[in-house]
């Protein structure tokens, strides 16, 4: 198979944020959050559902909420990241428990790795993340090619 061709996309300078706990990370994900709350506060926010609840009563900071993510939450995100209407994905994922919809999950991380969104998985990669000169300021990154890839389809 040809390798998948890519093009220059754009990223605006302020990102669409996708934030995403399994429950036993949520306190983490809220902690994290809470610390970063001026970072976060500059920028766009989505959630799945009970983590945006959790969120917005936490910062008080509008934050756009999707289904559960066992729910159909993980998938929605997942299409907007395809739509590219998502820049970034924070997802604390539990390492430790797999949960009843794993393929959600996979496709979720799989979509994002596609479409060359940065993830971060860890409070630690999330810092480093929220810390970069690209966060505030809109750049170009690699995205498929998607005429192309049209256009040679049989
Ligand atoms: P939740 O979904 O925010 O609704 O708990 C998260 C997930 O498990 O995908």
């Amino acid at each position: 198979m040809e390798p998948m061709k890519f093009v220059n996309g754009q990223l605006p300078a302020r990102k669409r944020f996708a934030l995403v706990a399994h429950d036993r990370c949520k306190p983490y994900l809220l902690t994290w959050a809470e610390r970063q709350k001026a970072v976060l506060a500059r920028h766009e926010l989505l959630a799945t559902g009970t983590t945006g609840r959790l969120l917005s009563q936490r910062l008080g900071l509008p934050i756009e909420s999707m289904l559960s993510g066992p729910l159909g939450g993980d998938q929605q995100i997942g299409a907007r990241i395809a739509e590219r209407r998502v820049d970034v994905l924070v997802f604390f994922w539990d390492p430790f428990e797999s949960q009843p919809h794993d393929p959600d999950v996979k496709a979720l991380l799989r979509l994002a790795a596609v479409w060359n969104i940065p993830v971060a998985s860890t409070e630690s990669t999330a810092d480093y993340l929220l810390s970069s000169p690209l966060l505030d300021q809109a750049h170009t990154c690699r995205i498929p090619d998607y005429e192309g890839y049209l256009a040679a389809r049989p």
